[in-house]
């Protein structure tokens, strides 16, 4: 069991590095975070085939988080700005700091909270170790198709 334990990633790790839910091997975006032109996540996972949008408008839920996700940041960021600036009580330092972080963790926001919504918010859905590793020639064909 325990060789079993180390073939596999676990679960934070898989999300932290965007991995498919079912095959923790799959990308669920191109490029990397940091890309200037935008995020752009899969249809389907490349190593399984599993579709990332199950239905229309599955990502909206993902919204939510990404609130949840800004939220968390604007208040760290107040308070970071609070502290630094020698407790400033101009609104306009805490909303400058606050745009500048809402706009560079854009793409981060994006990206975890599909991740967050895949991982943890879908009950339906979960690793299946028979999709982990690499990838076979049947397999292949199935997630083309
Ligand atoms: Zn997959």
């Amino acid at each position: 069991m325990e060789s079993k334990q180390s073939y596999t990633i676990s679960k934070f790790q898989a999300a932290r590095q965007c991995k498919c839910p079912r095959c923790r091997t799959g990308k669920m975006f191109e490029g990397s975070l940091l890309r200037l032109k935008g995020q752009k996540m899969h249809k389907h996972c490349p190593h399984c085939g599993l579709k990332f949008e199950m239905e229309p408008g599955f990502f909206y839920v993902s919204m939510f988080v990404s609130y949840a996700l800004n939220v968390a940041q604007f208040i760290t960021v107040c308070v970071a700005t609070y502290v630094l600036s020698g407790q400033s009580e101009s609104p306009w330092v805490y909303l400058t700091a606050c745009c500048i972080v809402a706009i560079a963790m854009a793409g981060f926001n994006f990206r975890y909270s599909r991740v967050i919504q895949l991982y943890w918010l879908t009950p339906n859905l979960s690793f299946n170790p028979r999709y982990y590793g690499v990838k076979k020639a049947d397999e292949k064909n199935t997630a083309t198709s």
